[in-house]
């Protein structure tokens, strides 16, 4: 399962000395209710500690210096309560390596026409104090997020939740480790890409090992461990048998269950959180992986087919971003492109997962007409409904480029002899206009889709990675 560390995020109010100590102590005051109430009342998904008041060039090197080293802070917020000369965040700023929130916000979400004074004045400068900071956080180029609003405002507390989950994501990517069973499919352009810049911006180990290893693996899964397993998807799935014999049925989906146990045990011991595989490379695999990639897929690893190691490693990441929430590998199939039915058909041959799936999954043995291998068992389900991204990672030698657009969900129609998961979408902004787009941009047809990732969180990530970004709205 998808386990994430027990992340902080560090909060602290930028001000001077010019307005006096007891000025500085209603700071550290109103701070702590704000963070006090986004704790108590946000459900955010990490919690926000409220640090410090920071006054001094100093005082802020040394703030972001402890961040930077603290594992379990993943991010810091600040705000401007009142007006923070902004030369003193320049080095302390440069240093950080964490994602920065810049909390634009006032303490009071009105006016106090009747009783504000000097003081009140002194003490309430965020409307100046956040644009003196903001001009040196644009000016070094922070990549920062800014909130801007009320602090009990529901949609900027959203906001925040959302941007914890992401900047969680971001740290945990430099510790993600995908591994390759195989080389990318011959032929194919679009899932290549440079490891090393992956590794340098994206944090990812890309490792490459030979199926072989995978196999050592399958061989040593106890027939046990396979009946507990078989007992498992049983109680969870419909055990569809079809025209099949009861035995070759059991004997096929126990093949893939072995595969399953086999994958976890190799990625676990290495570390990875991430796996490709490449129908072209199954030399001594019986089946092609199907239930088993989908079976580790709902379990928050991250997987992509034909060796396409950046969407699997774009899906880990979102599954941590959306704690595995509806969430999945996706490839553009085929499409309907009749006025007033333009959809694409999401699919892919085996590996669709069902994270989003609306319908309990059946689990069936059917041919795969490609790859040569025996019949393969998968999950078939239908996909989900609703609001969703569909998002890509594309590497253009100068940089990597997210391609993205919103699309709508919808349950695709029965196809009796395609017997897999299927998904169908609409992009937002049109099928036609959307997808003229994606193509122009040069966006592959191996995404993530999510029905629980925003597209600010998917601009906020790229923001973070520093990728360029082609958002398609
Ligand atoms: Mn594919």
């Amino acid at each position: 399962m998808l386990s994430i560390p027990k992340y902080e995020f560090w909060f602290a109010a930028g001000s001077q000395h010019l307005y006096g100590e007891e000025a500085l102590s209603q700071v550290a005051e109103n701070s702590k209710k704000i963070v006090a109430s986004l704790n108590e009342n946000g459900n955010l998904p990490y919690k926000i500690v409220f640090k410090e008041v920071l006054t001094t060039a100093d005082e802020i090197t040394k703030f972001m210096k402890e961040a930077n080293y603290n594992d379990n802070v993943a991010g810091i917020i600040t705000w401007m309560h009142t007006f923070s000369p902004a030369k003193n965040w320049i080095r302390g700023s440069q240093l950080l390596q964490k994602p920065l929130l810049h909390f634009a916000t006032q303490y009071l979400n009105y006016i106090p026409y009747e009783t504000m004074d000097f003081d009140y004045m002194n003490l309430n400068q965020s409307a100046h104090g956040d644009r003196e900071y903001g001009y040196i956080n644009a000016r070094l180029n922070m990549r920062n997020k800014v909130i801007y609003g009320h602090w009990q405002d529901p949609e900027v507390v959203k906001q925040i939740a959302d941007w914890e989950d992401v900047a969680v994501a971001y740290d945990e990517s430099f510790k993600t480790k995908i591994c390759r069973f195989g080389d990318t499919m011959r032929n194919v352009a679009v899932t290549e890409g440079d490891k090393v810049q992956a590794q340098i911006q994206l944090g990812w180990t890309v490792d490459y090992y030979p199926v072989g290893d995978l196999i050592d693996e399958m061989d040593k899964v106890k027939e046990s461990e396979i009946d507990d397993e078989y007992a498992d998807l049983k109680s969870r799935y419909i055990m569809v048998q079809g025209d099949m014999d009861a035995k070759a049925y059991e004997d096929t989906v126990r093949y893939q269950l072995r595969q399953y146990i086999a994958l976890k045990r190799f990625l676990e011991r290495g570390g990875y959180t991430a796996f490709t595989s490449n129908f072209e490379d199954l030399h001594g695999m019986k089946q092609l992986e199907g239930l088993s990639a989908q079976l580790m897929m709902r379990d928050g690893y991250g997987f992509a087919g034909e060796g396409d190691w950046k969407t699997a490693g774009l899906l880990r990441i979102f599954k941590i971003m959306t704690h595995n929430k509806r969430t999945a590998f996706m490839e553009d199939y085929t499409l309907d492109l009749r006025k007033g039915h333009e959809a694409i058909l999401g699919s892919h041959m085996l590996e669709v997962d069902p994270s989003i799936a609306s319908e309990k999954p059946r689990v069936e043995v059917h041919s795969l007409d490609i790859g040569g291998k025996d019949d393969p068992a998968r999950l078939v389900f239908s996909g989900g409904e609703g609001d969703a991204v569909d998002v890509t990672l594309a590497d253009f030698r100068d940089n990597f480029e997210i391609v993205t657009y919103p699309v709508i969900g919808h349950k695709a129609e029965e196809t009796p002899h395609l017997p897999v998961a299927k998904q169908m979408w609409t992009p937002k902004p049109g099928l036609k206009e959307g997808a003229t787009k994606w193509i122009h941009a040069g966006g592959g047809h191996h995404t993530v889709m999510s029905f629980a990732a925003t597209e600010e969180q998917v601009r906020d990530l790229a923001t973070m990675y520093g990728v360029n970004l082609c958002d398609i709205e």
